[in-house]
């Protein structure tokens, strides 16, 4: 069984997001860069099914500039089997970036396609459930648990107030919740033998796709600076200061 896996490179989750100057987007240059967390999920997942007998190959695709290289390496080293890069220097958003997939798909015909359910640059949560539907393949998403046969998967996610459990015939597109699992550290000699894996470079031009921009970034904006905290006196001036100043009690 063959699983595809979509990485996304993003802003590390533990970096402090600049805004540039010219509210046009965030600073990237410089700032420590890695793999989307639930997209690392995901490779973890794929790489549990293997090691269970479940999948026989993991194919990792990620769409980006040059530098994604390196990403895409990482997945190798946690044990991604080979991998495909799709050159890109711009930002893409869902749509175009679902149709990319759906041709590397077509190319490869894999039975599981394992992602994020969304990358936390742009918070859009819907590339899997874009692709499942240009694909015509079932869609189970946000996976607290996968159980895997030939044929089916059967996904549990996590709901208000319980657990939804769903079978999907296979191929399917699964999307990856938090609590999945927790990934693997990366081993330096894994490190070392990623750099061997196939990486195949490809062009969107190649893949046959025409993209076409639907959105336009008007501005990029900081949240509004906090305010310091005091120190109140007691439950009296707390009180006081909530109903009389934050107006929030009555
Ligand atoms: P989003 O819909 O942007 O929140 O992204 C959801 C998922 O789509 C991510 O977790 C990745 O698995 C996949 N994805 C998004 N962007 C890319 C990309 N540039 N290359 C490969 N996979 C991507």
């Amino acid at each position: 069984m063959k699983v595809l896996v979509p990485i996304k490179r993003v802003i590390d989750a533990y970096v402090k997001v600049r805004v540039k100057s010219d509210q046009s987007g965030v600073e990237t240059q410089n700032v420590k860069m890695s793999m989307n967390p639930f997209d690392e999920i995901a490779v973890e997942e794929a790489v549990r099914l293997k090691e269970a007998g479940k999948v026989s190959e993991i194919l990792i695709v990620s769409i980006g500039d040059k530098s994604t290289q390196e990403t895409i390496r990482t997945a190798l080293a946690l044990g991604g089997d080979r991998a495909i890069h799709v050159q890109s220097d711009d930002a893409l958003e869902p749509l175009s970036v679902a149709k990319c997939l759906q041709a590397v798909i077509k190319n490869e015909n894999p039975h599981l396609i394992l992602m994020g359910k969304q990358a936390i640059d742009d918070d859009c949560n819907q590339t899997g459930q874009m692709l499942a539907a240009l694909c015509d393949l079932p869609q189970a998403t946000f996976a607290s648990n996968i159980e895997l046969n030939d044929s089916e998967a059967t996904v549990t996610s996590e709901v208000d107030g319980g657990l939804l459990t769903v079978k999907v015939s296979l191929p399917a597109v699964v999307t990856t919740d938090l609590r999945l699992n927790e990934p693997r550290y990366v081993s330096l000699p894994n490190i070392m033998k990623a750099k061997r894996k196939p990486l195949e470079e490809v062009t969107i031009e190649s893949l046959g796709v025409t993209l076409k921009q639907h959105q336009k970034v008007l501005k990029v904006t900081e949240p509004p600076k906090r305010e310091a905290g005091i120190k109140v006196d007691g439950v009296d001036a707390l009180l006081d200061k909530l109903r009389n100043e934050a107006k929030v009690i009555g």
